[in-house]
């Protein structure tokens, strides 16, 4: 087995739409980015890779290449899925935390968990997706943006001499 941290914040800016774990979420603001923003995807990508020592996101989906621009962020975790499962890697569990202080995400959660889990052909049980204020601090307590902490545990592997 092997476990994996990743990280990502981005800024809330007007005219954009907020998805977050591939879910839209209606809100006057959303997160600005050269995909769609989505950083508790991009948390997730960084916390498997990060498991199976494969890179970070940035090597393997460059910003301001032209194909990735607005893309959706499922379309990234989904092949980062197949990079693993050719390691022979599974997904054990996933849990991230959402730091943000608007909107309130709780109605959200589920559907974000059961998106997620689809994405990765892991049950929904596998999938865990807590959302929490920064209580005002700071630049996300401002409401300028949003930060998400992603762990990710992985099983299997090959040829890991391990
Ligand atoms: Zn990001």
């Amino acid at each position: 087995m092997r476990i994996g941290t990743g990280y990502d914040t981005h800024p809330l800016v007007p005219g954009r739409k907020l998805v977050l774990g591939g879910v839209h979420i209606p809100f006057d603001e959303g997160l600005e980015g050269w995909s769609d923003g989505d950083a508790l995807t991009h948390a997730i990508i960084d916390a498997l890779l990060g498991a199976a020592a494969l890179g970070d996101i940035g090597q393997h989906f460059p910003p301001g290449e032209p194909q990735y621009k607005d893309i959706s962020s499922l379309v990234l975790l989904e092949e980062v899925k197949g990079k693993l499962a050719a390691k022979g890697w599974q997904v054990v569990n996933i849990d991230a935390t959402i730091v943000v202080e608007r909107p309130r995400l709780r109605e959200y959660i589920d559907d974000m968990r059961a998106t997620l889990g689809k994405t990765l052909s892991i049950k929904i049980e596998q999938v865990s997706v807590k959302a929490s204020s920064n209580n005002g601090l700071g630049s996300i307590g401002r409401g300028e943006g949003i930060a998400v902490y992603a762990v990710a545990l992985i099983e299997g592997g090959k040829d890991e001499g391990i």
